[in-house]
Parts: C-alpha cells; structure tokens; sequence
C-alpha cells in the first residue's frame, strides 16, 4: 500500500505583534502535513519564511508536486528525501515538513520517541531563552514579566532604538541576554560599536550581527570584538558549515532552514568538526516542528525553541519547559499530539 501524503494550512495567532529588525506580524500561518502509512499517521510542519524566498502558496505548491508512490515505506527516508531535494530547488520548510512526518513515522512505527532512537539523553536537554521582540518600553517591561521563567532572554535589536531597548530591559531584569541583530547593523564598524558596548551590558551572544552577504565584513567584525558570534542568515543548509569557520564561534540550525530533522543533525556534527558551537532556534512554529527540534536539542550547547509559546492557539501538545528547561514528552516520534 502506499504512502498517503495530505496537508492543510493553520492561522498561528501571536499573543504579542512580533517586530524583528525587518519585519512586524501578529499571526503566521503554517502548513501541516500527514502521512498516512500501514495506519500509522506521521506529522510534519512547514513554517515558511520570506527570508527564504518562501511562503504558504510556495509550500502547497511544493507538497502538490510530491509523488511518493515509487517509495514502499517511510523507511526508505534516505532516498525519499533524496527525491524532496531534487524535485525542486530551495523550499526549505516546504521540504523540512516532509521530513518531520518521515520522522515522525518511524519514531511511532518503531514506538520510540526520537531522542530515544537517537541514543540521547533526554536529561540532557538545554535551556531554551524567551524571545522578546523590538516593541515600546511599556510592552518591553510587560513582556519581561511574562518571561519570568525563563533565566535566559533572546532579544532582538538591530534597529535605531537598540540603546532604548537595552536601557528598558536592564531597568527590569539582570538575567542572561542574548542579542539577536537580524542583520541589522549594516556597516562593519557599527557592528563593532554595538557589540563592545553589549559586552559591557553583560550579554552572552551576538546573533547575525551584519548582513549575510557580507561574510568578509562579518571577518573584519571577528577579530575587533570578544563576545562570541552566531550565525543565523549565514548558517542555512549543511554546506554553509565549512564556511563559516573562523567568521562565526557558532551556528543557529533551524529545521525550516536546513530542510528537517536529517541535515540538521549532518551539520551537527559538521560544526563540530568546525569547532563551531551550535544553536538551535525556530520560526514561529507549532509544537509539531518545536518538539523536533527539541529531540535532538541533548546535541546542541544553545536553544531558543520558543516559537509555539509566543502563539495563544497552538493545536498541538509537545514539548514542555520548565524554568527555562525543554522537557521531552516519553510519547513515540516527535511526541506531539493534537490538543482535544
Ligand atoms: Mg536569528
């Protein structure tokens, strides 16, 4: 019998309008996807990003393309997703919701959840940091307050009103924070005056200080600052490691980036190969790609895996956090079932 592939799109709403350094929104919307195969149903998520040259039509047009039915089973994952990369260039998420649901699959045909298959200690999972998006001092303050689990706070700067923002947040909190710029700084020696000033106001990380296309500016950045760098825009698919070395400390892997749960894991070991540290972070996601990403999150020495938290009509249950703490659930695959 063969393998039966459906999806259908969901409205995330935001509890909060989220703002980055180029964009502002107050819903996202998804693309779920299920395979269907010797009864067991295997979930997927496409959360598609503009950055990516992506969007919701991209992705319905992409999954209408897929045609399993040369495949005998999701077994043949290897080759499946061989045949995903091929049959169009790019779609990144449109690709990665394929294989979460492969995934998926065989995690609950074998009723192992992932970690498990994986040989990972579920113990071993990091703390994940809230993000707090680029918003008025008043909604800044509010957001911290609602953060105040979290040990760890991602924020995102970038934009003209960085001293603001920064000044707002340490008025309310000495916490851990980690500085997210989106490419934003847009010349190497402002990139250098942000970042030494961040050191001084006790930040762990830049994130994607300048603009991806300019790895030799980010090169020149490197060597005039201390706090390590992280690359984001930068650090896409697995042939992106290599070259990072020695411009970045480290890599932000992204499932809707690098097409799923198996490069994400190839360039795992490629970065550290590289030396590099490895962050895993998230779009604005439901539990279904939060909770994948969290499996295999016992690798990874950075987590910001906080997309489902930031929506008030997440239709799936997963991955928990406790105190700052992602807590696998014991359930098969990627352990994320639809809420009642
Ligand atoms: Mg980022």
């Amino acid at each position: 019998m063969n393998m039966k592939l459906s999806f259908s799109r969901f409205d995330l709403k935001l509890k909060h309008t989220f703002t980055i350094s180029r964009s502002s929104r107050d819903s996202a919307t998804v693309v779920f996807v299920e395979l269907e195969h010797d009864g067991i149903i295997g979930v997927g998520e496409a959360a598609p990003s503009r950055r990516y040259g992506e969007d919701i039509e991209t992705v319905e047009a992409f999954l209408k393309k897929v045609d399993l039915s040369e495949f005998q089973d999701p077994f043949q994952i290897e080759n499946i997703l061989k045949y995903v990369e091929i049959l169009v260039q790019g779609n990144y998420a449109a690709k990665a919701a394929i294989d979460l649901a492969l995934h998926d699959w065989i995690g609950k045909k074998l009723n192992l959840p992932l970690h498990k298959y994986w040989g990972l200690d579920k113990s071993q999972t990091p703390l994940t940091s809230f993000t707090i998006g680029i918003d008025t001092p008043e909604v800044i303050e509010k957001k911290i307050r609602e953060a105040e689990e979290y040990p760890i706070l991602k924020i995102k700067l970038g934009g003209d009103n960085d001293k603001e923002i920064l000044r707002t947040i340490r008025k309310v909190t000495k916490k851990t924070l980690r500085v997210d710029a989106n490419e934003g700084w847009k010349t190497k020696e402002l990139a250098v005056e942000k970042i030494n000033w961040l050191e001084q106001e006790g930040v762990e990380f830049i994130e994607q200080p300048m603009p991806a296309a300019d790895l030799a500016g980010t090169s020149w950045v490197r060597e005039r600052v201390s706090l390590p760098l992280i690359a984001d825009e930068n650090s896409i698919r697995l042939f992106d490691v290599p070259k990072l070395q020695g411009v970045f400390d480290g890599i932000n892997i992204k499932l809707m980036k690098c097409t799923g749960l198996r490069e994400a894991i190839q360039m795992v070991h490629a970065a550290r190969a590289c030396g590099l540290k490895i962050m895993t972070g998230c779009m604005i996601e439901s539990s279904v790609a939060i909770s994948a990403a969290a499996q295999f999150s016992p690798l990874i020495d950075y987590a910001d895996l906080d997309g489902h938290v930031l929506t008030s009509n997440d239709p799936y249950d997963g991955v928990t956090i406790v105190n700052g703490k992602l807590i696998l659930p014991e359930r098969p695959g990627i352990g994320a079932v639809k809420r009642d």
